[in-house]
């Protein structure tokens, strides 16, 4: 049903165009007439791959491409303006279907792109001799006329969409109609009227290397901008995905693979730090005493009351089910020992809010540690700090647990 009478209004804006380009003035199909549709027709065919297409807002493709229909309007008159079209939107159809990425209902778009051009342009075209006379006697009449025709075009083609998304409902709300035409950019208005006005001028002193500049002007300009916004946008996928990669899903902390990564950059450098080991005391007890889902959100408060006493310099880790480790970095060992100090009767007073069997308990943990502090790029890796710091571990659990054992490199 709203399929339908979308079809209807295609076809409408289709035949209305017809009517135009029948009922207009015939114009003189010299050879000046078939130099400038084959260049257009080439130019806008090697065009319109590098549209890019947004698709982010409510799923509509809409080209931002450039369109040079307005200048081709203005020189040959709606028929002239009709053929053009219907060979450059055929030649689209024909290079979508061949490359296999023509939408289901690609001839209605077709259909659609002839009949809303060559309608909006025709009106721009009697605008234009309409107005020229008035526009003529100002400074830059020209150019301020050809940047209004393409205003009014460009809000005409954004209406004109709005009422067939609005049909099949792609579009509800008045706020949703605004937003799509707010895509609209002064600056790509600014560069069409630019761009139609000067091939209007070369048009019509038949300046053929002029006008064949500009089209390949616009083209590298394009081409340009093309590879760049689609390697900034695989860059942006390649962070997000590296960011994945390197993150604890339970947590949100760092990973273990990420840990490697560092250690393998921090191996190359000449610092003081302190590598800590943490891990939960009795945390078998927690899982068996509740559940795995509770032992997790034990694990997660862990986490994050680590985080919270930590610089942004410092790292992060999860290196295990239960345990962390920490790269505490630009502190003295003092300054490491104190800080370990706090963290651990920080967990020691606080309490987990969970869950349990529809009823909300209260949880208490506690937790041991073991620090290695030494200088990197010397005797001690960062991996042989790390089995230090575990050892130390070791040593807290076994004198009791809920406390930190520290070493200082080259001490007894
Ligand atoms: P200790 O005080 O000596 O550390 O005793 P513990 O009970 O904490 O012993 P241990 O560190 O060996 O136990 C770790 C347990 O953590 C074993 C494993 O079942 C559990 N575990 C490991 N990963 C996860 C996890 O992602 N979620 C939950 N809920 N439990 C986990
Ligand atoms: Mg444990
Ligand atoms: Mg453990």
């Amino acid at each position: 049903m709203m399929l339908s009478r979308a079809r209807k209004l295609i076809f409408a804006v289709f035949f209305t165009s017809i009517a135009i380009a029948v009922y207009s003035q015939p114009f003189t199909a010299n050879d000046t007439y078939f130099t400038a549709l084959f260049l257009y027709w080439l130019f806008s065919s090697l065009y319109s791959h590098l549209r890019v297409v947004d698709k982010t807002k409510s799923n509509i493709p809409v080209d931002y491409g450039i369109n040079y229909s307005l200048s081709f309007a203005i020189f040959a008159g709606p028929l002239g303006l009709f053929i053009f079209e219907a060979l450059f939107r055929l030649t689209e159809h024909i290079t979508k279907k061949w490359l296999k990425t023509a939408e289901p209902d690609e001839w209605l778009h077709t259909i659609y792109n002839i009949g809303s051009f060559v309608t909006f342009n025709s009106l721009a075209f009697y605008l234009y001799h309409l107005l020229y006379p008035f526009f003529d006697r100002i400074p830059f009449g020209f150019w301020l006329l050809l940047f209004l025709l393409i205003v009014i075009v460009s809000l005409l083609t954004d209406i004109g969409l709005i009422i067939v998304f609005h049909i099949v409902g792609d579009i509800r709300t008045w706020q949703e109609a605004i937003d799509f035409i707010k895509t609209r950019s002064w600056f790509d208005m600014g560069k069409a009227s630019l761009t139609n006005g000067l091939l209007l001028i070369f048009l019509e002193e038949k300046r053929w290397g002029m006008l064949i500049s500009l089209f390949l002007l616009n083209y590298f300009v394009s081409r340009s901008f093309f590879s760049k916004s689609q390697s900034i946008q695989h860059k942006i996928e390649r962070d997000q995905f590296e960011k994945m990669a390197y993150t604890d899903f339970l947590t949100g902390v760092h990973n273990r693979a990420f840990m490697d990564k560092k250690i393998a950059e921090l191996n190359q450098t000449n610092e003081w730090m302190s590598v800590v080991v943490a891990d939960i005391d009795n945390f078998k007890k927690i899982n068996d005493t509740y559940n795995h889902a509770v032992g997790d959100q034990v694990i997660r408060h862990f986490a994050s009351t680590l985080q919270r006493f930590l610089n942004k310099d410092d790292f992060l880790f999860r290196s295990g089910g239960e345990e962390f480790t920490i790269f505490l970095r630009n502190r003295t060992f003092e300054e490491s020992v104190q800080l370990v100090e706090t963290i651990l009767q920080a967990i020691r007073e606080s309490v987990v809010y969970v869950e349990y069997e529809a009823e909300e308990r209260l949880i208490s943990y506690t937790s041991s540690f073991g620090l290695y502090f030494f200088q990197t790029g010397g005797h001690v890796s960062i991996e042989k700090a790390y089995v230090y710091a575990d050892q130390l571990l070791l040593q807290s659990k076994n004198c009791g647990k809920n406390r930190v054992s520290v070493k200082y490199e080259g001490t007894a």
